[in-house]
């Protein structure tokens, strides 16, 4: 079929210019995106930034929310935050490897609203650096789908430009319409935290084909954690077997 062609030829050269950029960095001296330090590695963050980057542990093992605890980094100890102690949310868990403070925030925020795609592609960088010890072998990719006020004043909407990319890197099967959004949302910072909590609720609908399926479901940052619940609660009432969020960054609640 020509869609299929279409979009066999769309990810090859995608994949291509992703290739480009990474051996550019190799050949042509960048600089910290940070700090403005020159680099002359692969990636645009000097060592020094680098060593400051805020691994998000320990954390709660099932909504990844900071805890602020003393131990080791390589603990094996069971951790649930107090919410999810009393009722979980209805993903299977979240992986966010970073925590929402300096230089992540930094990276976030150019990306997301000044459109640096330099930080972008540094983001997917750490998000792959973090996610080589996970066993990602889920059916499928999907994403929080953007509110179309805010993706035509940005032109980019940051979960999905990531996503496809991490498709291309990892190989996971990218389903970018088997979640969709039916109504966009008053903005979560004017609103109280019990309304801040309901206001994705009914925000999203999802496709049939999500029956039986073991999915990884992507967003930029988690905050409260109510968009990526409301979505998983969506998913699995279609039948998913199975919702990990993936997330670049979780801040405390
Ligand atoms: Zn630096
Ligand atoms: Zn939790």
């Amino acid at each position: 079929m020509l869609s299929t062609y279409i979009r066999t030829q769309v990810n090859k050269l995608e994949r291509s210019l992703f290739q480009l950029h990474r051996k550019s960095r190799r050949l042509l001296p960048g600089e910290c995106l940070i700090c403005s330090q020159p680099v002359s590695h692969e990636r645009d963050l000097c060592d020094a930034c680098s060593s400051d980057l805020p691994h998000n542990t320990p954390c709660c093992d099932h909504c990844a929310e900071p805890l602020a605890l003393q131990l080791p980094r390589n603990h094996t100890t069971h951790l649930l935050c107090s919410r999810c102690g009393k009722q979980p949310p209805a993903f299977d868990r979240v992986i966010a490897p970073w925590r929402y403070a300096a230089p992540v925030d930094q990276l976030l925020w150019g990306f997301k609203y000044q459109q640096q795609r330099t930080a972008g592609y540094l983001l997917l960088d750490l998000l792959l650096q973090a996610l080589q010890y996970e066993t990602l072998d889920q059916d499928a990719l999907l994403v929080i789908p953007g509110q179309q006020q805010r993706i035509r004043e940005r032109g980019l909407h940051a979960p999905a430009w990531l996503a496809r990319r991490l498709a291309l890197a990892t190989g996971l099967n990218y389903q970018p319409n088997w979640l969709q959004r039916q109504r966009d949302l008053p903005s979560q910072q004017e609103l109280g935290r019990k309304a801040r909590w309901l206001n994705p609720r009914d925000a999203f609908t999802a496709s049939p084909e999500v029956a039986g399926k073991r999915l990884l479901l992507l967003d930029d940052v988690v905050t409260t954690g109510a968009t990526v619940h409301w979505a998983s609660e969506v998913l699995k009432a279609q039948g998913a077997r199975e919702v990990v969020i993936l997330a670049v960054a979780r801040t405390p609640t």
